[in-house]
């Protein structure tokens, strides 16, 4: 009987990590060494505006380059660093690179953009975590209403008044905070009256099967009702299709960010894909379809 626990459990553990429970073990034993030999990247996805289709900003998102694995997904390892408290480390470094990165993209094209960066549960309940936010702006000189921090529902959720007295530091420091996977935690609504915040990021949940599906029509037709009338922006997630993107825009949805209007990518490519974007967004109509 023990032992059909025992394994019932592996099955439940294998199936959330997506892996047997000894890779992951292993898996975890190389992230260690992956810190260390520097195999995490940075990667950015280009935030467009749903009108002009000119990119506004850029979401931060870790890449782990295994040298025998390849890439390693996010979903796969962030679990694991939330867990062992990795996420501290490599989370402040992301945060750090990231807004000195976005200084780099602004002088190449010489108008200002912001990012985005994910923060964890464990990192934003850390006590370091408003020292590390400052080291980021200081050393970018990144003006703080220009990152947009990322947070989950159920960051939120986990102990709110502490969330309350973190955010309004946050905000103190002019950050702006992005409610993330907006509308898949376990939360209330109360919270946007509660907190600071400014953006929500629609799930990609309710974006994949517009136009055609009614009810993620409804759902995101109250969503950027709710944020119209809170006075916050909306960014709609995994927009891959042109009918989706029209959708969401004649709605009000004033950003999107999906593989239709470019995939995460390393830094250098960023460049390129903000260099063309803006070259083609200063030409007349007909030229700009010409050489598209
Ligand atoms: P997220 O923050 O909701 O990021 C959006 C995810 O959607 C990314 O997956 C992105 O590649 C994917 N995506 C974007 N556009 C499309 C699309 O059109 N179609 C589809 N199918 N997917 C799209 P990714 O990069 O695998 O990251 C997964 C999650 O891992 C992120 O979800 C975030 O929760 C977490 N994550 C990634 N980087 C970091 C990080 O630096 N720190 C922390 N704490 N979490 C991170
Ligand atoms: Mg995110
Ligand atoms: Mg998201
Ligand atoms: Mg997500």
């Amino acid at each position: 009987r023990a032992k059909g626990t025992g394994k019932a459990r592996c099955v439940i553990y294998s199936a959330r990590l997506g892996g047997p429970p000894e890779h992951d073990i292993s898996l975890e034993a190389a992230m260690f060494q992956a810190v260390r030999e520097g195999e995490f990247l940075l990667y950015y996805q280009p935030i467009v505006n749903a009108h002009t289709r000119q990119i506004q900003g850029f979401e931060t998102l870790m890449r782990w380059k295994h040298p025998r694995l390849g890439m390693v997904p996010p979903a796969r390892f962030i679990p694991i660093a939330e867990t062992n408290g990795l996420i501290n480390l490599l989370g402040a470094w992301a945060l750090k690179a990231a807004c000195v990165r976005v200084r780099r993209f602004e002088q190449a094209v010489r108008r200002p953009l912001y990012i985005s960066v994910n923060i964890s549960p464990r990192q934003f309940r850390n006590d370091k975590f408003l020292g590390v936010l400052d080291d980021a702006l200081a050393t970018s000189g990144l003006p703080g209403e220009r990152l947009l921090l990322e947070i989950t529902e159920g960051t939120l959720m986990v102990d709110p008044v502490h969330a309350e007295a973190i955010l309004s530091q946050m905000a103190e420091r002019r950050a702006r905070i992005a409610i993330d996977d907006f509308g898949t935690g376990y939360s209330s609504l109360a919270y946007l009256k509660r907190f600071p915040i400014s953006v929500l990021k629609l799930d990609r949940a309710f974006v994949k099967d517009l136009p055609s599906s009614h009810k993620d029509g409804a759902i995101c037709n109250a969503v950027l009702d709710l944020a119209k009338h809170l006075r916050l922006s909306v960014v709609a997630e995994g927009v891959e299709t042109e009918e989706q993107l029209r959708y969401l825009e004649q709605r009000g949805c004033q950003c999107v960010q999906g593989y239709l209007t470019g995939k995460p990518m390393p830094a250098n490519v960023a460049v390129a894909a903000l260099t063309e974007n803006q070259y083609a967004t200063l030409l007349p109509d007909a030229l700009r379809a010409a050489i598209q």
